[in-house]
């Protein structure tokens, strides 16, 4: 399907750590999420738990799949570890399709907490066994649901301040000299 195969990598961060840039390496951090915790930016160099995959949780995931966040443009990221044996990753569940390695997604515990994942973590989980922190397991069962109207609402919510962030920081960076004369 895809002609080439890109270059770049995605992102790794140890789980729990601060969420800053996401799968858009090239951007700064723009501090619109300072709650958010990484989970799931696996690669080669970081050993990784494994377990055998819930259905039920990969099917929540799956349903966060298909609301995601900060979706790229452009060819997407091979799974770090299938490399080009497997490229794209790409799904077909509930009469769903989705090529993955393209967004992001964000589970939201319902304590606060948020978590900023790659929508590979789907393929990581379902076919390298990785086993998902406990609280991001917690966010997926308790958190709140992506097709609901509120979750729409800090997807689209996060994505304008984001945007807005940019802009003002792309001003600044390409004007910035000018902007106070
Ligand atoms: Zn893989």
């Amino acid at each position: 399907m895809f002609k080439y195969y890109p270059v770049r990598t995605l992102p790794e961060y140890p789980d729990a750590s601060p969420y800053t840039t996401g799968i858009d390496v090239g951007t700064p951090d723009m501090h619109v999420e300072p709650q958010t915790l990484n989970i799931g930016w696996l690669g080669l160099s970081t050993p990784f738990p494994t377990a055998a995959p819930l259905p039920a949780l990969c099917d929540v995931l799956w349903h966060h799949c298909l609301y995601p966040i900060f979706q790229l443009r452009g060819l997407p990221y091979p799974c770090p570890l299938c490399q080009q044996a497997r490229y794209p990753i790409e799904y077909a569940c509930d009469d769903k399709r989705l090529i993955l390695g393209t967004a992001e997604i964000r589970v939201l515990h319902p304590d606060g907490r948020r978590f900023a994942c790659p929508d590979l973590i789907y393929h990581f989980v379902v076919d390298h066994a990785y086993a998902m922190p406990a609280a991001l397991q917690a966010g997926l069962r308790y958190g709140l649901e992506p097709g609901s109207a509120a979750f729409a609402a800090i997807i689209k919510d996060t994505e304008k301040r984001w945007m807005e962030a940019m802009k003002a920081w792309a001003w600044q960076r390409d004007y910035g000299d000018a902007a106070g004369a």
